[in-house]
């Protein structure tokens, strides 16, 4: 056993009263006018130098040149952003108000708030024009950044809390109760989880598990939050016995299947071991209630209206509820396979994750045509593509919790059209076939589970390095 200190999300629904949501959603909102308030301060800053960058470019200079030449600007940073925020706070409107409007505040939102609800957004505001810059710059690695964005009235309600070591006031007071630090002459705020906290608390109690951060968001009509914690996590050096009896699983991880397996996996100990996973039913019924209420709210806005409809906001409400529950099932969905994998298995053997994009195109190359393309074109490419890298991503990490190892085939193998018994290669298998056929050794098996028998005879075992801290949810 050795021991790793790894961040690891907790998860937790919340029973709040209407007075409570209240609180939650002025938070949201103070998360949100301080975000703007701050990239507002720091793009105002960045436009000094985009003028006069302008203007060389306008003078004939070429845009390098001009890039370089440009008078240098310090845009400021989360800290002075907050100097900034406490100097003007108090401060009046400069100018004349609309009638009526006199004496306002303009900055309303950071009353009865707990600063660092802001303050951390001000974090936010900063790390996300770093990442533009970086980016823009080409020193970041990935996909391209974009200028940092203004946050809609409207849009996810959360924040996020930093917690403060000197100063602990984000705690669990109980198994089911969370303290969250009030502020602006509010009283600390305690909210009840709808699950029991009960192994975190004694992790935390026993100086196992530090809180480092908690996210609080809103998800159709429920409360989350989600606590970030350093835990201090023994981790198997090796393998058990029962898992080196079973060797190696192949997962052939798909879409209308969402895994194929070349042995048999236990999923629910009261239930027979299975070779596949469906994608759940009832995803695909939510998917298509989903797909049915957008198309309902889109019928229903009203463009230019000043206020929409109560039928929009039904509509709005309901397509909300729906992306919670999807999320939430999907979400539980991968995390029960992926820790079956890992537990019963001493390695995994999964294709090649192709980073980048999984299904940027389903009709694949030449060398490598995509599988699965008739079904990968019919859904949604955005939801397809986060969960296979998320399966992945909980895959590779929780084998780490469980001493299994991972082993991926290169992504040139082609996995549909080897027999799995023999080697032969089926140059004549299309996409449409759901079945493989050898024709040298006469193999006929359905076409995922011989790629699932293929991945794990020609994966190669991957060992990770000691610098590598996965970390993640349960
Ligand atoms: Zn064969």
């Amino acid at each position: 056993m050795a021991i790793m200190e790894l961040l690891r999300a907790y998860r937790f629904a919340l029973d709040v009263t209407p007075v409570q949501v209240e609180v939650l959603q002025r938070y949201a909102t103070a998360a949100r006018c301080g975000f703007n308030f701050a990239l507002g301060y720091m793009s105002a800053v960045h436009r000094v130098w985009e003028r006069g960058h302008d203007r060389l470019v306008a003078e004939g200079m070429s845009r390098a040149e001009a890039n370089k030449k440009a008078p240098r600007v310090q845009v400021p940073s989360a800290f002075q952003a907050q100097a900034w925020f406490r100097e003007v706070k108090g401060c009046p409107f400069i100018g004349p108000l609309p009638e009526g409007e006199e004496g306002r505040e303009p900055f309303p939102w950071w009353e009865g708030v707990s600063s660092r609800a802001y303050y951390t957004a001000f974090d936010d505001a900063s790390t996300a024009f770093r990442n533009w810059r970086a980016s823009a710059a080409g020193q970041r690695a990935g996909a391209r950044v974009g200028y940092p964005r203004f946050k809609r009235r409207g849009g996810r309600e959360r924040f996020r809390l930093v917690h403060n070591v000197k100063k602990p006031e984000i705690r669990f007071t109980g198994p089911r109760r969370l303290r969250i630090p009030g502020g602006g002459g509010q009283a600390a705020l305690t909210v009840r989880l709808h699950q029991s906290a009960r192994d975190l608390v004694r992790h935390i109690s026993a100086g196992t598990a530090v809180i480092t951060s908690v996210t609080v968001s809103r998800e159709g009509h429920h409360w989350h939050a989600s606590v970030l914690c350093r835990v201090q996590q023994s981790i198997p050096d090796r393998p058990t016995r029962r898992q080196v009896a079973a060797g190696r699983i192949g997962a052939d991880l798909g879409v209308s299947t969402l895994a194929t397996f070349s042995d048999p996996l236990t999923l629910h100990s009261h239930t027979r071991a299975v070779e596949a996973v469906d994608n759940p039913r009832h995803l695909e019924n939510t998917r298509r209630k989903l797909a049915r209420a957008q198309r309902v709210m889109a019928r229903r806005y009203v463009r230019g209206a000043a206020q929409q409809s109560k039928g929009y906001l039904e509509a709005r409400d309901r397509v909300a509820r729906l992306h919670a529950q999807l999320s939430a099932r999907r979400a539980s969905a991968l995390h029960l396979l992926s820790k079956r994998l890992v537990q019963q298995y001493a390695e995994v053997a999964l294709e090649t994750l192709n980073t980048k994009g999984m299904t940027a195109s389903a009709k694949g190359t030449m060398e490598k045509p995509g599988r699965n393309v008739r079904q990968k074109a019919g859904l949604n490419r955005g939801i397809l593509d986060a969960a296979f890298g998320e399966l992945n991503r909980q895959i590779e990490y929780k084998a780490l919790w469980y001493g299994a190892q991972i082993a991926r085939v290169p992504t040139y193998f082609p996995l549909s059209k080897t027999c799995s018994g023999c080697g032969w290669i089926n140059q004549e298998q299309t996409l449409k076939d759901r079945q493989f056929h050898c024709r040298d050794c006469g193999l006929v098996l359905d076409r995922d589970r011989n790629a699932a028998l293929n991945i794990k005879a020609n994966a190669t075992s991957i060992r990770y390095g000691s610098e590598k801290t996965p970390g993640g949810g349960l």
